[in-house]
């Protein structure tokens, strides 16, 4: 639910290698300890892009847990998560919190299932719950956007599925309330003796959040930054503003933690958020020149024109559902974003 393919320019070097050897060998790193009293352990996500995602798990000073992104749930058994914590000696009866940086399934999918096992609160941020409350209203909406994308017929069934009324982002959710305690930009998260503060960084979803642990030297990213992936963007509800210029304001926001081992939800742990982030920034702009030169070359194309032309990995004709409808929309955001909306016409 998160991605792209790889980007092109050279990875961070991993701060675990066990975790990105693992990544290489296709198979789940083990539990580790990241500091004192600090876990992460994987979360399958079975049939899922990308397979796996890094819990975190951090001890407070009384002795009880707090859960950063617990993963996906498929049967809401918990299996792997049980299995995780057995490994430290803890068992979700300890946790007391669960922390979510938004709400794609791999992350917030068995928060609901934690929380109805150990009462522990979740939290998250107001816009994920939001985005959640008003999916049906959204997908309506989506289904109207992908008419006027000019597809070719045989593609629209699958990203109407995948996209539009056929969509669930919060599969795994849970029943309403999706949170229990809203989160905003700079509040601090409850847990006794650590400080974990919340930090706004929308552009994959409206409501993403990192957390930054400044005592123990670690930033939790989430999806906003990995590795590897480019992250998406506008993966949430629908938003008023341009998914990505809010992205890549959320990585200008990374400017101050380049002393951080960055934990992001997926791949592995490495250092140096700024110097990712800008990469990732770049490979952007490229992209806004790339779907510069399509409108220059093109008079009036339809969305799926312009996008025919931007160099995606893989390249779009190979892509079809979900791929395929995140390809057109950041298309759009690219085309909005240069001030040329106006330029795409409705098919
Ligand atoms: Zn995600």
């Amino acid at each position: 639910m998160t991605t792209e393919a790889p980007s092109a320019a050279p990875a961070p070097e991993p701060t675990s290698p066990v975790q990105a050897a693992a990544l290489r060998a296709g198979a789940l790193p083990p539990v580790e300890e990241v500091r004192p009293g600090v876990w992460t352990l994987a979360v399958p996500f079975h049939g899922g892009v990308p397979a796996a995602t890094l819990a975190y798990v951090v001890e407070d000073s009384a002795g009880d847990l707090t859960v950063i992104d617990p993963g996906w749930s498929g049967d809401g058994s918990l299996t792997e998560l049980r299995a995780g914590l057995r490994t430290i000696g803890r068992s979700l009866e300890d946790v007391a919190l669960v922390a979510v940086t938004h709400l794609h399934a791999d992350h917030l999918g068995a928060a609901a299932a934690v929380r109805a096992v150990s009462g522990a609160p979740v939290a998250m941020h107001g816009a994920e719950v939001r985005a959640l409350q008003d999916e049906r209203a959204d997908a309506a909406a989506n289904d109207a956007d992908i008419a006027t994308w000019g597809l070719p017929d045989e593609l629209r069934a699958g990203v109407v599925a995948a996209w539009g009324t056929g969509r669930r982002i919060g599969r795994g959710a849970g029943e309403p309330p999706y949170a229990d305690l809203l989160l905003e930009d700079g509040d601090v998260l409850p847990v006794p003796g650590r400080t974990l503060t919340a930090l706004g960084t929308p552009g994959h979803t409206a409501g993403h959040l990192c957390f930054v642990d400044e005592p123990d030297g670690l930033l939790f990213t989430g999806d906003h930054v990995l590795p590897r992936i480019n992250p998406g963007i506008g993966l949430g509800g629908r938003t008023a503003t341009n998914p990505l210029a809010d992205y890549l304001g959320s990585l200008a926001r990374l400017e101050p933690y380049a002393h951080l081992e960055v934990c992001p939800g997926h791949e592995y742990r490495f250092a140096d958020v700024v110097r990712r982030a800008r990469t990732l920034a770049l490979h952007r702009e490229e992209r806004s020149r790339h779907v510069a030169e399509a409108l220059d070359a093109l008079d009036r194309p339809t969305l799926f024109e312009v996008a025919a032309r931007v160099p995606f990995s893989g390249g779009i004709e190979s892509m079809t559902g979900f791929l395929l409808a995140s390809a057109l929309t950041q298309t759009a955001f690219h085309a909005d974003l240069l001030g040329r909306a106006d330029e795409v016409r409705p098919a």
